[in-house]
Order: structure tokens, then C-alpha cells, then sequence
């Protein structure tokens, strides 16, 4: 098999070759079909999150080890089944949940393998799909796609369940009052599609490139908000009717996450999914007073996953844009997404 492979933070991914597994025991390995390009994979290649004030957090001090394959939003065609691995044979096209924990707390036995606290991610922990095999440990990670296309079925295992997940977390409010989106790269593009299928009123994103405002019209918000403009807040509650009910934040840089909490309403959500980095100061007394909700989404659990897929196969895959590139533009392909150069997302097709 062959993998392109972070071998020192930052630097090219290398190509390796080595010998194409055999599963044992529940083990399963799928020949990749897709694998997904993600903002992510930026963080990973780099080696850590900014986590404000000059500070990082490093990756390699939480179980992040090299050479590493990244690439955890993977669509693959079963190829080997290891003699315990039930419900799926040779041929199967599946979709891998690639948020896996230890599989035995009390956290993983309900579904949360993403909220481990050991976890063992494909493309962050162990080797993911920008590569033409992969190993999976258990057939559990494994979804049918129905009939979706292998190449628009692959961003659905993080881009596609993070905004699921966060809309879930709105669900009280979206049918009634307009979501506020932050950040219309490719996961807020795709919660913009997701919103609708989920029968969300109105959404209004807040981007600071005009390109990706857009985008964000094309794909059905009802507006699109410069975040960079200096009356940007006042043009956020002029268009919820005085403060936002939930403000979804795609990109969780510490401007933004302040426009959030400045934006929400008395009993309002902020739901912080991005990853981007930098910190923010919101004065205690907003909490009570404001009845504020501070909220956290990371990617999403099993179950989460199979209600996506359930979503989706009856009300239509997301209508992101997606572009494929051959596996050994892999190097390319995260430079362009780092440059900002990319609309929806991009998927490696080995
Ligand atoms: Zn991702
Ligand atoms: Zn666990």
C-alpha cells in the first residue's frame, strides 16, 4: 500500500510505501475510494492549536505521534475482514466514523467515541485516508452510504457531523428564529445545507472574504454579514430582530467568538465548533444575567453519524461543492487550503 505521511511537523508529506495490512480479529481494511481534504488536517500537519496569548497547544503532548497518515473523512470499498468482523464483506462501499475512543468507558459504551477521554482518531491518532488502504478496528465505524456518491458521502464523516452536531445543539430555536453562522468555509457551507434539510427558518452567515459570502448566498443563507465591517454586530441584530437565539461559530478565533457572545440574545447560544485559535474575555455577569449559553461541539458521536446518513439518503446529500484531486497531489492540496483558495471542500481520490 501506499501513504503520503507527516514525517516532521509542517514539512511536505512523504510518500511511503509499505505492505497492505491483514485484519485480524474485527479488524476490516477498505481500499479508500475518497478521503477528504479538512481545515483539520492543517492543525495536524502543523503540530499544534493556538491557544491564545502566545501559547499552543501541542499535539505530540496528546498522543500524536509521527510519521502519521492523516485524512479522517474516508469512504472505502471493504477489501479483507478479519475472522470476528461481522456485517460487512468484500465489495461493502462504507463510510468510516473516524472519532474512535477506547470503545470500553462508559463514554464510548453510549455512542460518545468522541468524547473519549483516550481517543484513538483516524487521521490524528492512527493512520487515516490519504493512502490507498485502511485499517479499521471494528465494523461499528462502518456506515452504508446508500446511494450517495463516494466523493460527497467522505466530508460527511467530520465536516458533514460537526455542523450536524452543532445544529443539533440549536435545535430548540432553528425552526422559529434565524441561525447566525460564522465562517463559510466548507463546514459552514455544508450547515447551511444541512440547516435546511432539518427545516431551519433562516440562516444569516458572517464571513470576512466576499468570495465566501457568496458562496454563502448560492448555498441558501439569507444573508451574508461582512464579520470585518464595523457595524457588523449592529447588522446582526437588526437581522435577528434584536440579538441572536444561536449563534453557530465555524471558525473560533477570539473576534469571533466575541461577536457571538455579542450578538446573543437574552437566553441565546453561542456553540463554538472552529478551530482556528485565540481566546476571548466575556465578563462573568453575562453568564447569569444574560442567561448566556457558552457551548462547545466537537465532530460527532456513532449515532449522530447514522442519523446524517438516515438525513441525507432521504432529503438529498448537501449541496457543497466538491472538487476531487488524485492522492499524489495531496501536498497541493493543503497548500490551497491554507491559502484560502478553496470553495467547499476537496477530496483525494487515490
Ligand atoms: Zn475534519
Ligand atoms: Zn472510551
Amino acid at each position: 500500500m501506499l501513504s503520503y505521511d507527516v514525517c516532521e511537523c509542517g514539512a511536505p508529506l512523504q510518500r511511503i510505501e509499505r505492505e497492505t495490512p491483514s485484519p485480524r480479529g474485527s479488524e476490516v481494511v477498505l481500499r479508500v475510494i475518497a478521503a477528504g481534504v479538512c481545515h483539520s488536517d492543517l492543525h495536524i500537519w502543523d503540530g499544534y492549536y493556538d491557544i491564545g496569548g502566545g501559547q499552543k497547544l501541542k499535539l505530540q503532548d496528546r498522543g500524536v505521534k509521527l510519521p502519521l497518515t492523516m485524512g479522517h473523512e474516508n469512504v472505502g470499498e471493504v477489501v479483507a475482514v478479519g475472522p470476528d468482523a461481522r456485517g460487512v464483506s468484500a465489495g461493502d462501499i462504507r463510510l468510516i466514523h473516524p472519532w474512535m475512543g477506547c470503545g470500553e468507558c462508559v463514554v464510548c459504551r453510549r455512542g460518545e467515541e468522541n468524547l473519549c477521554v483516550k481517543p484513538c482518531s483516524v487521521g490524528v491518532h492512527r493512520s487515516g485516508g490519504f493512502a490507498t488502504h485502511l485499517l479499521v478496528p471494528h465494523p461499528r465505524y462502518l456506515f452504508d452510504i446508500g446511494s450517495l456518491a463516494p466523493e460527497r458521502a467522505a466530508p460527511l464523516a467530520c465536516s458533514g457531523v460537526t455542523a450536524y452536531g452543532a445544529l443539533k445543539k440549536a435545535s430548540d430555536t432553528i425552526a422559529d428564529e434565524p441561525v447566525v453562522m460564522i465562517g463559510a468555509g466548507g463546514v459552514g457551507l455544508m450547515a447551511l445545507a444541512l440547516h435546511r434539510k432539518l427545516g431551519g427558518k433562516s440562516a444569516i452567515m458572517v464571513d470576512i472574504d466576499p468570495a465566501k459570502r457568496e458562496a454563502a448566498l448560492k448555498a441558501g443563507a439569507t444573508l451574508a454579514i461582512d464579520g470585518a465591517a464595523n457595524d457588523a454586530l449592529d447588522q446582526i441584530r437588526a437581522a435577528t430582530g434584536g440579538g441572536s437565539w444561536a449563534t453557530i461559530d465555524f471558525v473560533g478565533a477570539g473576534p469571533t467568538v466575541k461577536l457571538g457572545v455579542d450578538a446573543a440574545i437574552k437566553g441565546g447560544k453561542v456553540i463554538v465548533v472552529g478551530l482556528y485559535g485565540g481566546d476571548v474575555v466575556v465578563p462573568t455577569p453575562f453568564l447569569p444575567m444574560r442567561a448566556l449559553t457558552l457551548q462547545g461541539s466537537y465532530v460527532g458521536s456513532l449515532n449522530e453519524i447514522a442519523e446524517l446518513l438516515d438525513l441525507v439518503n432521504r432529503k438529498g446529500a448537501p449541496d457543497v461543492p466538491v472538487a476531487t484531486r488524485p492522492l499524489d497531489q495531496v501536498n497541493a492540496a493543503l497548500n490551497d487550503l491554507r491559502a484560502g483558495k478553496v470553495i467547499g471542500r476537496l477530496v483525494m481520490a487515490p
